[in-house]
């Protein structure tokens, strides 16, 4: 079942313990299309400008992405610069220059209509909600936020978390939102807002869903997929975005909602994440000098079966089986 996905699409300039790439394709719904297209159909809605060429927009199409909800303005794509030195779980902003993307009005194409699935990745949350209004017949929404707007457009996204059914978000989000420390009692706070599930990333220690009561099943039990950290994490941008596409895409690829179905999904999810920060890739793996040098790795999982695949110039898409 398809899923349509709304948010950024990027040129990314990056310092991270694998070195500085600059101008190479990311965003938000870059990386969630990337990782959930390994699932399902994934149509995206963003917005570009006239540097966003034909082959970038291969890089989606190759996946089998649809991308004719992105709309091409005048101007310059939007560009994020942001450094992982001192802190791999959480990017520095060095600086957003909005472009096009300040005048992002999002429209949800006729033939994408009839979307099962939706997922709504760091935006405006006013711009969230009238997206989810306009999807009227979606079964699942899910959505993403930063601490920008938890701070500065509170009241705004308290709307648009009741029009949320599942909320991802990461350990300082989820606090922040809630104003408490304790993350569980934050937990219940967050689902009150109205979101039917929360899932908490907590960077490279894995994730924990929380329900609220009878939601997509019994009780209220939150299940927690713990990942082991590991040593060689290079550069994590898009982490978060592919947790979610892995997670959504994997619910989408099922039909049935049950817990069960969401606690599969929030492994599937957290080794995209993993991969994706990994970068396990050395030598003739990858041909050499294009990691770090206008190209970054993406990663999913079909199945039991990971996969890595290459996105940006000059190579658009390459795939590797790692196991
Ligand atoms: P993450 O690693 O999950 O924090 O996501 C990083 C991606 O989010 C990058 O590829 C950026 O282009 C994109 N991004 C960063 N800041 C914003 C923003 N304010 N709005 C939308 N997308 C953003």
């Amino acid at each position: 079942m398809s899923i349509v996905a709304v948010g950024s699409v990027a040129f990314d300039t990056i310092a991270s313990p694998s070195g500085k790439v600059e101008g190479v394709l990311g965003g938000a719904a870059t990386y969630f299309a990337l990782a959930a297209s390994y699932f399902t159909d994934v149509r995206v809605v963003a917005i570009v400008g006239e540097d966003f060429t034909s082959e970038h927009e291969n890089v989606l199409k190759k996946r089998g992405v649809d991308t004719r909800g992105i709309e091409h303005a005048k101007g310059k794509t939007f560009r994020w610069g942001g450094q992982y030195l001192d802190n791999l779980n959480e990017a520095k902003t060095d600086f957003t220059d909005l472009n096009v993307f300040q005048n992002f009005q999002p429209h949800i194409p006729t033939h994408y209509q009839d979307s099962q699935f939706l997922f709504l990745a760091n935006i405006q949350p006013d711009l969230q909600a009238m997206v989810r209004r306009e999807m009227k017949t979606v079964r699942m929404t899910g959505g993403d936020t930063m601490n920008y707007w938890i701070n500065n457009a509170r009241q705004q996204l308290a709307e648009t978390l009741k029009l949320v059914d599942v909320l991802l978000i990461n350990d300082t989000e989820a606090k922040s939102l809630a104003g408490e420390t304790n993350l569980p009692r934050a937990a219940l706070k967050v689902l009150a807002m109205g979101p039917q599930a929360l899932v908490i990333k907590h960077g490279e220690y894995g994730a924990t869903i929380f329900f609220r009561e009878g939601a997509y099943g019994i009780g209220r039990h939150p299940f927690r997929a713990p990942a082991l950290p590991i040593d060689e994490v290079k550069d994590p941008t898009g982490a978060g975005d592919s947790f979610a596409g892995g997670f959504m895409g994997y619910i989408a690829s099922q039909g049935e909602l049950s817990r069960e179905v969401l606690k599969r999904a929030l492994k599937h999810a957290k080794r995209v994440a993993l991969l994706r920060r990994r970068q396990c890739f050395t030598g003739d793996q990858i041909p050499t000098g294009e990691v770090g040098d206008g190209e970054r790795i993406a990663v999913a999982v079909i199945g039991e079966q990971e996969l890595a695949f290459v996105v940006g110039a000059p190579q658009p898409i390459r795939r590797q089986r790692l196991r």
